[in-house]
């Protein structure tokens, strides 16, 4: 399936995801990689992988945009949020509406699938990587996570009383 995206603006999250690329700090693997989500605001916050002497500690540079993001403050509106049946309006939330990745080492550089799942959480649309010849290869994030786990699947309980969560888990 094509996705609509602006191919300049495929370009210039690549772009930005390259110039934080050169400020990973990854003295173990030398596998440097910068990302840069867009925000259904518009904003571009990107992130490098930073590694750590205890290899587990260890970011990757989509995370590290992604959790950025949050702590910045970037939520959308939710305008057409109706409350719920408990009479609780759901929380606004930061929405990425594409990711680009760049490998200084590796193309096309995907997303780990740790990566994938936390930009599940923010309904992330487009994944854009470089192919090896340096263009854009946009993709709806579908693709590169199907039958994905997202906090839908929590129904009412995500967000909401413990009672809703322990009414969820006796329905399996
Ligand atoms: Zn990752």
């Amino acid at each position: 399936m094509p996705t609509a995206f602006d191919p300049d603006l495929a370009r210039r999250l690549l772009d930005a995801a390259l110039e934080v690329a050169q400020r990973a700090w990854v003295p173990y693997s030398n596998f440097p990689v910068g990302a840069a989500v867009l925000t259904n605001h518009g904003e571009v916050i990107s992130g490098c992988n930073v590694e750590n002497a205890a290899y587990g500690e260890a970011i990757c540079a989509e995370r590290n945009a992604v959790t950025t993001m949050v702590a910045v403050g970037q939520r959308e509106a939710a305008a057409d949020a109706a409350p719920s049946a408990s009479g609780a309006v759901p929380a606004p939330v930061p929405q990425v509406r594409a990711v680009a990745v760049v490998g200084l080492s590796a193309a096309p550089c995907w997303p780990c699938g740790a990566c994938r799942q936390v930009l599940r959480e923010f309904h992330c649309q487009h994944v854009i990587v470089e192919d090896a010849a340096g263009e854009p290869v946009i993709l709806p994030f579908e693709q590169i996570l199907p039958h994905s786990f997202g906090p839908e699947a929590l129904g009412e309980a995500a967000g909401s009383e413990a009672t809703d969560f322990e009414a969820a888990g006796e329905e399996k």
